[in-house]
């Protein structure tokens, strides 16, 4: 199978990305179901219905009622979403950003072809959905996931707290995210130690069934995170957050190394889950700049699984 993509020809010099050879490049045609993925960035030549042949699922979007964390609407994100040429996106649920599920099932309704509704729990909170009230919105397939975020709540991934939830998620085939990694320093009381990857692996090993998913690589823990994802087949890891607002070129050079400290422990592509933290980055630079990091890292032929496919297998989506 042929993968071709064209970076920008400066991202192309600044990430080391080699040259499409010319020769294989396909015509670009913008009709014709069995062509091959085709990614086309920073080409202003390209004729714009070329975008559909590109799945692209962002794992890791945001919508609240938060002024102070995350204020936006589904709405806006779809808007977002057709601006980048995006096709589908997970949105999560959650206390922090003042995300009730009922509202995020409300926001996510009206847009049933473009966003699935990941929902949140926080098992310690005495408004937490019970178990059931979970599996019922399983079961009627209204949710395609839970996100969780221990460092901000103050439990580990294996603990008895959130099993009766997690053991549902295994049941109904929904993966969990976990937020991982650095916590936001204006919210008081987080910590650290709950939101590292290492943790995820006990939980791994005592439920296979689980999908897991590692948000943000881990960051800064990219190396405790390809080790839980290369050890645990039922673990993967997104690359959403890596950036505040809009892409530099140091962003990009950043989010290289990082990716390849990750690398170096786990090779695998198939583990890697293309994501933004929208509101929080830019969908439009994330778009332009991931697939040709992806292709510097793990070279083109992974671009279009971290891009779309691994998404679309992992959450049993459909594009
Ligand atoms: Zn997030």
């Amino acid at each position: 199978m042929g993968v071709f993509f064209r970076c920008g020809d400066a991202q192309r010099r600044r990430l080391g990305v080699a040259d499409v050879p010319t020769d294989k490049t396909p015509p670009l045609r913008a009709s014709g179901i069995d062509q091959q993925p085709q990614i086309v960035l920073n080409t202003a030549d390209v004729d714009p219905p070329l975008r559909s042949f590109i799945v692209i699922i962002d794992t890791h979007t945001h919508i609240g009622l938060d002024r102070e964390t995350i204020r936006a609407t589904s709405g806006e994100l779809v808007k977002s979403m057709d601006a980048a040429g995006i096709d589908r996106a997970l949105v999560f649920g959650g206390a922090i950003n003042d995300c009730p599920n009922s509202w995020l099932l409300d926001q996510v309704d009206h847009f049933p072809d473009r966003l699935s509704a990941v929902a949140s729990v926080s098992p310690l909170r005495s408004d937490a959905p019970t178990p059931k009230a979970v599996d019922r919105l399983a079961a009627k397939g209204r949710i395609a996931g839970l996100k969780l975020y221990p460092g901000y709540e103050h439990y580990y991934p294996a603990d008895a707290v959130i099993r009766p939830y997690l053991k549902v998620a295994a049941d109904r085939g929904l993966p969990v995210v976990f937020h991982s990694g650095d916590l936001f320093n204006k919210i008081p009381g987080a910590k650290l130690k709950y939101a590292q990857a290492i943790h995820i692996d006990d939980l791994a090993v005592e439920l296979p069934n689980l999908k897991i998913v590692i948000a943000h690589l881990g960051y800064p823990w990219m190396v405790d995170a390809a080790q839980v994802c290369q050890k645990n087949a039922n673990v993967y890891a997104d690359i959403s957050g890596l950036v505040y607002g809009r892409f530099t070129s140091s962003t990009e050079a950043q989010i290289v190394t990082y990716l390849r400290q990750f690398v170096a422990v786990c090779e695998s592509p198939e583990k890697v889950l293309f994501g933004t933290d929208w509101p929080i980055a830019d969908q439009s630079d994330y778009v332009v700049a991931m697939p040709c990091i992806v292709s510097a890292v793990f070279g083109e032929t992974a671009v279009p699984g971290v891009m779309g496919g691994n998404a679309l297998r992992v959450f049993g989506l459909h594009p």
